[in-house]
């Protein structure tokens, strides 16, 4: 899938299609919305008189939507500003993690309208069974003309996000270390019993896209970034240029499972001190009741406790920090990213994280610019990975169309 980009491309002329032409309005549309016709049809470098059919023609269909006016003084009438319709199309997300799973719904502007969280069952086929009790009740109360909150909603499919690595090619599960899970189909299983389309992926190349295709800065922040997932596990979510960064055999940004500290904690893969194992929740709380924390189930608790001053939470803290930091610092001289993104439940403390992951950086990076590298944490630590889920199913409808 490729993104649009809408800073350097040629419109379509006769010899190629319309759709493609819609295509790209309703991408100015989304990237710099709300927008007047008069600045769209400047941006495309076409006349008004191309532009308003294909407007009206995504107006009609609904993907767009009029409302609003230009607050600025003009002589006459004011233009009528123009914005993409998120609230229409809504997508099922689910977040598979080791302990639980969360079950979503929310439409393509990531606003969630009911979400449940539930245990993880032990095998693909109880995930399977489990999800096809639940997601139609889920869908049935948000979904359709009937639903009873009135609104007319279109369910666009769901997005399943997966702690491992997995085969955009075929939909399998190549391997999935925390649940134990060796090359399991899950998304065609799925799809069967729901009835509709399933895509399934793996979640920090997940996060990546919601990343590029749901959020604002997304779009402004450049085109070619990492995306850091800290939770059970850590994964990286590759984008150059726009496209993901998937690998020969689908298996690229495991970065997590590279050995950082060959004499480090044991991880679940098998070896020893990968990165996972120094900087994944589980390593922050086995830390945090080494250095004396009073028992804590999550690390959200710890963030808690460190924010009201508990010494051994903050030292915890702080120590993780340096261990993501020094993963940054050879993801940053491998890959040169122009930005990276953290996101995970500990990023709540990232007042505790910053420095740490700079010190790191600045360490064991060559050049200035390496060391300069922003480092950003996803502004919603509790739902990135739903959010990533949701992306999943709405960045289809705004991908390039193939021309030629
Ligand atoms: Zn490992």
């Amino acid at each position: 899938m490729r993104k649009i980009n809408t800073r350097n491309f040629r419109v379509a002329t006769r010899s190629t299609t319309r759709d493609v032409n819609r295509q790209i309005v309703l991408n100015l549309i989304r990237e710099h919305q709300p927008i007047s016709r008069a600045e769209l049809a400047r941006r495309m470098e076409v006349s008004r008189s191309l532009l308003t059919p294909l407007v009206r023609e995504l107006v009609t269909r609904g993907a767009v939507v009029e409302g609003g006016t230009l607050r600025a003084p003009q002589r006459g009438r004011r233009p009528t500003l123009l914005r993409v319709r998120t609230n229409r199309h809504v997508a099922v997300a689910i977040d598979v993690r080791q302990q639980r799973t969360t079950i979503a719904l929310a439409d393509f502007g990531g606003h969630v309208l009911a979400r449940e969280a539930v245990p993880t069952p032990g095998t693909p086929t109880a995930l399977v069974e489990m999800l096809a009790q639940r997601v139609p009740a889920l869908t049935a109360l948000h979904v359709g003309a009937d639903a009873p909150d009135g609104e007319e909603r279109t369910l666009a499919g769901a997005g399943l996000v997966m702690p491992g690595m997995v085969d955009r090619r075929t939909g399998r599960v190549l391997y999935a270390p925390r649940l134990g899970w060796r090359d399991v189909d899950l998304r065609d299983l799925l799809a069967e019993r729901l009835g509709y389309k399933v895509r399934i992926e793996n979640a920090p190349i997940a996060c990546a896209l919601a990343r590029l295709w749901l959020t604002p800065d997304g779009l402004t922040g450049g085109h070619s970034f990492a995306y850091v997932s800290i939770s059970d596990g850590v994964g990286v979510g590759l984008v150059n240029r726009g496209e993901v960064l998937r690998g020969e055999t689908h298996t690229a940004g495991e970065f997590g499972h590279v050995a950082l500290d060959r004499s480090g904690p044991p991880c679940v893969c098998g070896k020893r001190g990968c990165w996972e194992a120094l900087c994944g929740d589980g390593a922050t709380l086995a830390r945090y009741h080494a250095r004396g924390g009073a028992p804590a189930e999550s690390v959200e608790e710890v963030v808690r406790r460190a924010r009201a001053g508990d010494g051994a939470a903050v030292e915890t803290i702080t120590e993780t920090a340096t261990h993501i930091g020094r993963g940054l610092a050879a993801m940053v001289s491998a890959f040169n990213p122009g930005r990276i993104y953290v996101g995970g439940e500990i990023t709540a403390a990232w007042e505790l994280l910053d420095g740490p992951i700079r010190r790191a950086l600045v360490e064991d990076t060559l050049t200035d610019a390496a060391r300069a590298t922003p480092v950003v944490p996803d502004r919603n630590p509790a739902e990135y990975r739903v959010l990533g889920a949701v992306a999943l199913v709405a960045a289809p409808t705004y991908a390039a169309p193939r021309v030629g």
